[in-house]
Parts: C-alpha cells; sequence; structure tokens
C-alpha cells in the first residue's frame, strides 16, 4: 500500500502554534523560519523577502521550508497526530527530543536547545580529534580566521551531504574539515603569525578494544 501522510500539514501546525509559542517562552520570526526548539535556521532561501508579504506567502514560506513535524508526545504513547501534539523541529532535534508522556517535559526541553550552543560542541569535539588542548584552541582559532589560510584551503575543501539524521538536509563544510585542514596548515609550519607549537600527531596505538584476548 502506497505511504499515506496522515499528519496535519505544516500549515496548519504552524497555524496552531504561531500565538501560542510565545506562551511558552518561545519566540520565533515569522519571516525568517527555523527550528522552534534549536533555531536552527536553513539560510536566507526561505525568508521573506520584503516587509510587506501578505500572510499567504507567510503560510507557503513555512510550507516549503524543511522542518519535520515532530510529536510532543510520541504516538506510541498515545500522542493524536493533531497540532497541538505537533512541533516543527530540524531532524537533529526530532531525533534529540525527550518521548515521554508529558508535553511540560518537552518545553523544558525546546525552550533551551540551541543550535550555535551544538555546533561549538561539534568544533570542540573536532578540535580534540586532532589533539588541539584547550590551551591552543585560541591559536587555531588565528588560524582559522587568517587570510592567509582561507587561501590556502580553496580546493581543499569537500562539501558533505549528511548520513546521519543528526544534521540538517543540507549540503556542508563538516567542523572537522576546517579544524582538521588548520591543523594541517600548522604542521607544516605556514601558520608563521603563530607562535606555539601545532599539536603533535599521536602515535597510531593499538587499543584496547582491538587488542585480541588470550
Ligand atoms: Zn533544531
Amino acid at each position: 500500500m502506497p505511504y499515506k501522510d496522515i499528519l496535519p500539514s505544516k500549515v496548519e501546525i504552524f497555524g496552531y502554534w504561531k500565538d501560542r509559542l510565545p506562551d511558552l517562552g518561545i519566540f520565533v520570526d515569522w519571516g525568517e523560519p527555523s527550528c522552534w526548539a534549536c533555531r536552527f535556521h536553513y539560510g536566507t532561501r526561505y525568508d521573506i523577502k520584503h516587509s510587506g508579504a501578505s500572510w499567504l506567502e507567510i503560510l507557503e514560506c513555512w510550507e516549503r521550508i524543511p522542518l519535520q513535524r515532530c510529536h510532543i508526545v510520541p504516538r506510541s504513547l498515545g500522542g493524536p497526530d493533531a497540532p497541538p501534539n505537533l512541533f516543527l523541529m530540524c531532524r537533529e532535534c526530532h531525533d534529540l527530543a525527550p518521548n515521554t508522556p508529558t508535553p511540560d517535559l518537552f518545553f523544558e526541553w525546546a525552550r533551551v536547545q540551541s543550535s550555535s550552543r551544538r555546533e561549538s560542541a561539534k568544533i570542540q569535539e573536532a578540535m580534540r580529534s586532532f589533539s588541539v588542548t584547550p590551551d591552543k584552541e585560541d591559536d587555531l582559532s588565528k588560524i582559522i580566521c587568517s587570510p592567509a589560510f582561507t587561501a590556502w584551503i580553496g580546493g581543499k575543501v569537500g562539501l558533505h551531504r549528511p548520513q546521519s539524521n543528526y544534521a540538517p538536509v543540507s549540503y556542508r563544510l563538516t567542523p572537522a574539515t576546517i579544524v582538521g585542514l588548520a591543523v594541517q596548515y600548522w604542521r607544516l609550519g605556514l601558520a608563521t603569525e603563530i607562535s606555539g607549537e601545532a599539536p603533535r600527531r599521536p602515535a597510531p596505538t593499538r587499543s584496547a578494544r582491538a587488542t585480541p584476548s588470550t
């Protein structure tokens, strides 16, 4: 049997929540559609471009944006497929949200999500992966912001279409791409504006997990 979409449209969900979101402490700019939890913004392509937009234009914009219709109380716990139980969020938030019978827990979680904080955590994780210790973070940031590095990485960066659900649906530069190239640039001795020593590449070691048990 072909898949039948039984969820209300994004416009119906938006219509139900638009005047109720502020009561939850959630403030969304109608003209700049973004995730209602982390505020991830898909870029200006979905924004209303002019101030005199009609209500219909705003609604069309909300229907087009690749936000997902997420249950506040999951279906498996009896949550209905109706606008009061649905929330518009990015894929990452959809996967990370609490699934409980208590809507207040969902709203408490949604209120404090932040896509920029998550992105910072991913950049920090990428730094640790390339042995950049906290005392070297400032130096690495200087490299990343320098025009010489920006010129050097031209043609070396690959865009990636996310394979996991923990990412928005768009091609992106992963934090590990920029951090990895900045570390390589530093190790090659090209970061002349930095006086500190580049993070060393650790020697490959056999992990405890990979050691065969005897
Ligand atoms: Zn989100």
